[in-house]
């Protein structure tokens, strides 16, 4: 059962333009992300009253651009702590080859399925239907993951991916869906949050105890010591890292982090800036094979996928510093209106804005093309990011490349519009002699309607005379 997936969705005005009609999404995202925002709010308060939330900022960022500006030697140093401690580090260009290594151990060990901690890197590779291709079934085992996955639904939100999903809805999915691949919801299921907690609960156990093969992300490698990190909010993912013999955790080449104490900050960050608490729940870490306790082989799938591009990418390289909070989500004006869907990937809101650009590269296609302009630019997302990632500078600078993409061939109204001006500023007797089609052009453009600008801007009239002839005839304002 690998679910829906965003592969050929709309480019994001055309997306957002269908969500923007859809009420009851609006109002499920406005609560969502409104409480979500209030509790981190005062939980950067509680730190601002002790110590610095700005300097916590910065030694987070410190943390991720030092693994980022040394990423080589780190990741080299990565894969001999996890070999030393009994793992096999597997190194993946691209999603395929993950998908395939993932595969192979999976057959290796003659099972037709396995149990998935919640992990972003293993849905951007697709890997769950990847694995069905190959007759593995995957089951998600995060409640969220699991309410997508049955409902045959795609995810919106970094850290609530069923956030557009009201809890009568989600009381719909598990009663239609869940005897049809494992355990049944029982016939008196109500919308109450534990009641359906415990549903799933039920369901899932029943997977966790007979799964043999179990696949993480992790949300930081640590390569000092070897050392992979999940955190969680169920258990869940505890859950699918102790009991399988076979664990394989594909992780994202950016998610190392030079040392142990790196991850002080970085735990501290996380859990204010994600779920709005003070500490996660649950932090599970794992160097290797232990004998006798949790799985007793460990793969680690190394993945690429674009990140060296990104790396290579100068303004664009700090979105690798990203920790998944989703608290940029959170804040911005057009997420909360339009919802994850929009922007056509797992990665949405202002993240994926300049995420998926950078890992597939602009002018991929029209869909990736259009996200660096799904944004006001107000900001927001730049102040709340706990590692000071400048979301809109990247925007404006992918914006740029996007342009220059599509250089070449017939120029669009705008290119013509900006090469007249470039001509026009570059000397005042061009200047004076170009007003005076300014001038008939925003009286022709008033007259005959709405463009792309004027159907989202008021234009103004065109005034009776440029500043030059109203200078001349005052001479200066003095007559
Ligand atoms: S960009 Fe910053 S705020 Fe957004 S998810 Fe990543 S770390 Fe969180």
């Amino acid at each position: 059962m690998s679910g829906a997936t965003f592969v050929g969705m709309p480019a994001f005005p055309v997306a957002a333009h269908e969500a923007l009609g859809n009420a009851q999404l609006r109002h499920n995202l406005a609560h969502a992300t409104g409480t979500i925002r209030a509790k981190r709010q005062r939980l950067v308060d509680e730190v601002n009253a002790n110590s610095d939330w700005e300097e916590l900022r910065l030694a987070g960022a410190g943390v991720k651009e030092s693994a980022l500006r040394d990423l080589g030697n780190q990741l080299e140093l990565l894969e001999q702590t996890l070999t030393a401690n009994g793992a096999t580090v597997h190194w993946a260009n691209d999603a395929a080859e993950a998908n395939a290594i993932v595969a192979a151990i999976t057959k290796a060990h003659g099972v037709d399925e396995v149990v998935k901690v919640k992990s972003m890197v293993t849905q951007e590779i697709g890997l769950n239907e990847a694995l069905e291709a190959e007759g593995i079934a995957a089951w998600e085992t995060d409640l969220a993951e699991l309410i997508v996955q049955l409902g045959d639904d795609l995810p919106s939100h970094i850290l609530v991916p069923a956030i557009h999903r009201n809890r009568s809805e989600i009381r719909e999915i598990f009663r239609a869906r869940m005897g049809a691949v494992g355990l049944a919801a029982p016939a008196d299921l109500t919308d109450e949050p534990a009641v359906l907690a415990a549903a799933a609960r039920s369901h899932l156990r029943e997977k966790f105890l007979r799964a043999k093969v179990g696949v993480s992300g992790a949300n930081f490698a640590v390569a000092d010591t070897g050392t992979l990190v999940v955190v969680e909010s169920e258990g869940n993912g505890r859950m699918c890292l102790t009991l399988p013999e076979v664990l394989i955790s594909v992780v994202g080449i950016e998610k190392v982090v030079p040392t142990w104490d790196g991850l002080d900050p970085l735990l501290r960050l996380l859990p204010r800036s994600s779920t709005g608490e003070r500490m996660n729940p649950y932090t599970s870490t794992w160097s290797g094979v232990t004998p006798g306790d949790g799985p007793q082989e460990v793969h680690v799938v190394l993945l690429d996928n674009g990140r060296t591009n990104a790396l290579a990418d100068e303004v664009g390289r700090q979105a690798l510093r990203c920790i998944r909070c989703s608290a940029c989500l959170n804040v911005c004006p057009v997420y909360e209106r339009t919802g994850g869907h929009a922007y056509g990937s797992v990665y949405p809101g202002p993240i994926g804005a300049i995420l998926n650009p950078l890992l597939r590269g602009p002018g991929a296609d029209e869909q990736v093309d259009s996200l660096p302009y799904a944004s006001s630019l107000c900001g927001a997302c730049f102040e709340v990011c706990p590692v000071l990632i400048d979301i809109p500078s990247v925007l404006v600078d992918l914006r740029a490349q996007v342009v220059d993409a599509h250089r070449g061939g017939v120029p669009k109204a705008e290119a013509l519009a900006f090469k007249g001006a470039a001509v026009a500023l570059s000397d005042s007797r061009k200047l004076a002699f170009g007003e005076r089609f300014t001038r008939i052009g925003l009286r022709v453009a008033r007259r005959f309607g709405a463009s792309k600008w004027t159907d989202a801007r008021d234009l103004p009239p065109a005034p009776p005379e440029s500043f030059r002839t109203w200078w001349k005839r005052t001479d200066g304002g003095r007559s």
